[in-house]
């Protein structure tokens, strides 16, 4: 059971709240959002069902919810989320395109992507000053220079800022520049990071694991939210399955999934997702008549250099074309691009 403290309930009428759940034998967990707390009951389900809680001062509502996740079910909130990026919105009838390069290269690579990111249409510039890559001989990112670069360039073209958070030590540093942070797929079982993330004063992108359950991904996003951090995003990037054709297979009806069962919002990455140029258009296009808030797609000004993703990432002129046919859909879906 979670219990849903009224956003005018005071100090004494949480603790009285809690010292009676306690005084039944149950455990309680807190979550103290902007808006109000959240009192999650945890133990027996005999014992939860003999609670009478609606009646106590300050409560607002009861709600008994049987999935071992809450904070994220449908089941807790009938209405969309819709995330407030400093003005730009995510979910609800809210479309958001991230565009940019796998990696942060260079000053000239990145402000060439974001010019061209920003004049086709897009809200965020993504790009990775700290990459988790297979080698540990590839190019690994430029880290706090990466980041300057990202902010740079974002403010100069009027984009939000969309990077990956690969460590704990480095949320603090990564927030100061980011407007998003993003949990990489080979941390969405990083559950001390995933802790570490339910406290911080950005929004986070939590792509799936590269072979994650719905039920697994719903639970790491649980993480986050009960930490205190409501503004969760859900990013499917494709998991891993005997498919060696792509580099990932693309699960759609993930997003269709996860709009069932949650009131979070979710963003499709076509590029992780299939790994080739060739596909990324016609999976975009697939991910918003899904139902998607939104995309995430690589972009590089020249792929051919590219030093990671170059395979898969888009060419200024390539996003252009499919930002054109993607305003056309959203309208038909009744999304606002
Ligand atoms: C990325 O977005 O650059 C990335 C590394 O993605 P993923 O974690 O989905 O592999
Ligand atoms: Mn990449």
């Amino acid at each position: 059971m979670v219990i849903v403290m009224n956003p005018k309930a005071t100090q004494a009428d949480i603790e009285r709240v809690v010292a009676r759940i306690e005084k039944a034998g149950l455990k309680t967990h807190l979550s103290t959002g902007e808006e109000c707390t959240i009192v999650g009951v945890i133990g027996d389900k005999k014992k939860i069902a003999g609670l009478e809680m609606n009646v106590m001062p300050g409560v607002d509502k009861t709600l008994r919810i049987t999935e071992k996740y809450k904070l994220v079910s449908r089941n807790f909130q009938a209405e969309d989320t819709i995330i407030d990026v400093d003005g730009v919105k995510i979910g609800g009838k809210h479309f958001a395109v991230m565009a940019g390069p796998c990696a942060v290269e260079s000053i000239e690579q990145l402000n060439e992507a974001a010019r061209a990111v920003k004049k086709a249409g897009a809200q965020f510039l993504r790009g990775g000053a700290f990459k988790p890559r297979t080698s540990p001989y590839d190019f690994q990112g430029l880290h706090e220079e990466g980041l300057k670069l990202l902010r740079d360039a974002a403010d100069r073209e009027g984009l939000k800022v969309v990077t990956e958070v690969v460590d704990h030590d480095d949320i603090e540093l990564i927030e100061k520049y980011a407007d998003i942070l993003q949990v990489g797929a080979r941390n969405m079982h990083n559950f001390e990071l995933l802790k570490a993330l339910g406290h911080a004063h950005k929004p986070v992108m939590l792509k799936r694991g590269l072979s994650a359950t719905i039920t697994e991904w719903l639970n790491a996003a649980e993480y986050i939210m009960s930490g205190g951090n409501t503004n969760v995003i859900f990013c499917e990037r494709g998991i891993r399955t005997y498919e060696t054709y792509t580099r990932n297979t693309l699960d759609l009806s993930a997003v269709a999934i996860i709009k069932e069962l949650s009131h979070l919002p979710i963003v499709v990455d076509p590029s992780h997702g299939t790994g080739k140029r060739s596909l990324v258009a016609p999976m975009s296009k697939a991910a918003v008549a899904a139902g998607a808030d939104g995309l995430i797609i690589e972009v590089h000004p020249h792929p051919e250099v590219a030093l990671s993703d170059g395979d898969q990432s888009l060419t200024p002129e390539d996003f252009e074309t499919l930002m054109g046919d993607i305003k056309g859909l959203t309208k038909f879906v009744g999304k606002v691009l």
